[in-house]
């Protein structure tokens, strides 16, 4: 509870080059962001992470997996959707006075003598990224005009009418 240090880290000390693969499940809980503890992130959390190592430098490839749940955004129902994200983040040995130019290129520098990697930020980044802007359900029609494109476009740019508009129509049309 609270300690968020090395929940999510490998150890790189003594790896040769080549490509490994990690395998995690922790729940939002075991974060100590407040944002993840929301109840989008009620569930296990699988988080799945490459490694490629080189004679230079590390490549992570950082993939999450998760259902969360949320409320449709217009009509507040309660539903789940797996949500995926992915992230990489380059490690480069080197000394601390490369530092500031190779950090400048989205890179980090990583201590030769480092013995493990901490995740935990990134994996958190990643899950965050993947939460998705808007959430509206598939069932209701109603609000799954609002999917994708935004409400903007639903109707004049489409020009195509959803079953529920026209059925609309039909039935002003019958009063007049
Ligand atoms: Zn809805």
């Amino acid at each position: 509870m609270g300690k968020e240090k090395g929940l999510l880290e490998i150890r790189i000390a003594g790896l040769s080059e080549g490509i490994y693969e990690y395998d995690f499940t922790c729940q939002a809980s075991d974060f100590t962001n407040p944002e993840l503890a929301e109840p989008g992130f009620s569930k296990e959390i699988r988080t799945r992470v490459a490694a490629n190592k080189t004679d230079s430098e590390i490549t992570i490839d950082i993939e999450t997996k998760t259902l969360a749940e949320f409320n449709c955004d217009i009509c507040l129902a309660p539903l789940k959707k797996e949500l995926t994200g992915m992230y990489r983040v380059f490690f480069v040995f080197g000394e601390p006075c490369s530092v500031s130019e190779k950090q400048s290129e989205g890179y980090r520098v990583l201590d030769r003598n480092a013995l493990v990697i901490d995740l935990t930020k990134d994996v958190r980044e990643t899950l965050l990224l993947s939460k998705p802007l808007k959430v509206v359900c598939i069932d209701n029609p109603e609000c799954s005009v609002y999917r994708e494109d935004g409400a903007e476009h639903s109707e004049e740019k489409h020009g195509a009418k959803s079953p529920w508009q026209e059925s609309l129509e039909k039935l002003k049309n019958k009063y007049h």
